[in-house]
């Protein structure tokens, strides 16, 4: 390996428990099952973005820039550990956020505000796309603003999770386990080409199979194509010398329901039976469906009782609060 250290912010608790679901397994009758806390990263309430912008925070600080832009859906845990990193930083905050105003404040929103996150609405734009206006009125103010994409996955991001798999290797190389396969919520991509990648250059023989969260847009780019595209451009970054595939990236959309946001019985059922078997909250937009991926695939056998999974648990429980009509 004879990578150059990227510029790196401090912003997380790492590394994070790594833990196994006794309860839970046995109310499947399946498989060991293990979960790496990124619910833990211990940003403002936590989640994964938090790695990625360790490396985005760093190098907006390396190129000199003051101000941190990104966008997402009104509940964005990106977009709240984007406020928090920029609060820890002391560098201001803008938000690009899909919907209107709402008249309360709640859950991940609630926090934006809170942390100080200058809140702009786009409307039926929940992916950042007028992004550039508002990085145009703040340099025309005079600031240096620092865009960060969609879910923070562009290859700094994902940076942030290919050291996540030199992390788990030392945590599973300690209680002497083997993974088979490590499930995760995969949405902008950046979290699955950084354990893509990871995995490779950290020898780790799991294979990383993404819940695809949402539908994809018309005219974009499968979701496999995406984690390819920034598992390459990450690859050069880190000038590792390898190339992937689209065999070497495994999405499963069979999940996707009524499409983004949108909580069916699938994440009620999940939610649930990991709440009351280990006490440990999963959320409704990602991880609920993630797990409920994993729990379909573990009764279906697609899962061996044999296997050794790890679910990755990515955060995302402050938006528990807002959809709590959906969720009793
Ligand atoms: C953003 C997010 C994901 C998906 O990660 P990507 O890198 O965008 O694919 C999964 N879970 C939670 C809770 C998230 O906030």
């Amino acid at each position: 390996m004879n990578n150059k250290a990227l510029p790196k912010k401090e912003l997380g608790f790492f590394p994070t428990p790594l833990v196994e679901l006794y309860r839970l397994s046995e109310a499947l009758g399946g498989p060991r099952i293990l979960m790496k806390r990124d619910d833990q990263t211990g940003l403002a309430l936590g989640g994964n973005k938090t790695r990625k912008l360790e490396f985005l925070v760093g190098d907006a600080l390396d190129q000199g820039c003051d101000t941190l832009i990104t966008g997402g859906a009104a509940q964005s845990n990106h977009c709240r550990q984007t406020a928090a990193a920029a609060a820890a930083s002391g560098l201001p905050c803008h938000l690009v956020l899909g919907g209107t105003a709402p008249d309360n404040l709640d859950g991940n929103l609630l926090l934006d505000y809170l942390l100080g996150a200058n809140i702009h609405w786009s409307g039926e734009f929940r992916k950042g796309e007028t992004i550039p206006e508002v990085a145009g009125q703040l340099k025309q103010e005079g600031f240096k603003p620092y865009i960060i994409p969609y879910g923070g996955s562009n290859a700094t991001g994902a940076a942030g999770f290919v050291y996540a798999v030199a992390e788990l290797k030392a945590q599973l190389n300690e209680m002497r386990i083997e993974v088979s396969h490590v499930f995760f919520a995969s949405s902008s991509g950046g979290t699955q080409a950084g354990l893509v990648l990871g995995a490779r250059m950290f020898n780790q023989l799991f294979v990383p199979i993404g819940i695809g969260i949402e539908k994809g847009e018309v005219g974009e780019d499968s979701l496999e194509v995406q984690v390819m595209n920034i598992a390459n451009t990450t690859a050069k970054r880190l000038k590792i010398d390898t190339q992937f595939s689209l065999k070497d990236i495994t999405v499963r959309n069979d999940y996707i329901g009524e499409g983004y946001g949108i909580v069916g019985e699938l994440e009620r059922e999940a939610i649930r039976l990991t709440a009351q078997t280990e006490g440990i909250l999963l959320d409704p937009v990602y991880t609920g469906r993630a797990m409920g991926g994993l729990i379909d695939m573990i009764r279906r056998s697609e899962i061996s009782r044999s296997d050794t999974v790890l679910f990755w648990h990515t955060g995302g429980v402050p938006a528990l609060f807002p959809y709590a009509a959906e969720l009793i």
